[in-house]
């Protein structure tokens, strides 16, 4: 039995509004809605109001 230890350094270089690997959720009481942006801030088309903290999902894609 070995044991394997690994490093990962990750360096994010960019990213675009638009990844698919970073989600923001509403988070607003029951409402797991995605936020969008609108005007350069975060939106809740489900509360009608604009996310002040927004809940993040990840979803990396380890290439
Ligand atoms: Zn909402």
């Amino acid at each position: 039995m070995q044991n394997a230890e690994f490093n990962c350094r990750v360096a994010i270089i960019g990213v675009r509004n638009s990844e698919e690997w970073f989600r923001l959720m509403c988070g607003g009481g029951k409402c797991m809605k995605g936020v969008s942006r609108e005007h350069g801030e975060l939106w809740c088309a489900g509360c009608e109001n604009p996310v002040m903290f927004p809940q993040a999902r990840f979803g990396f894609h380890i290439l």
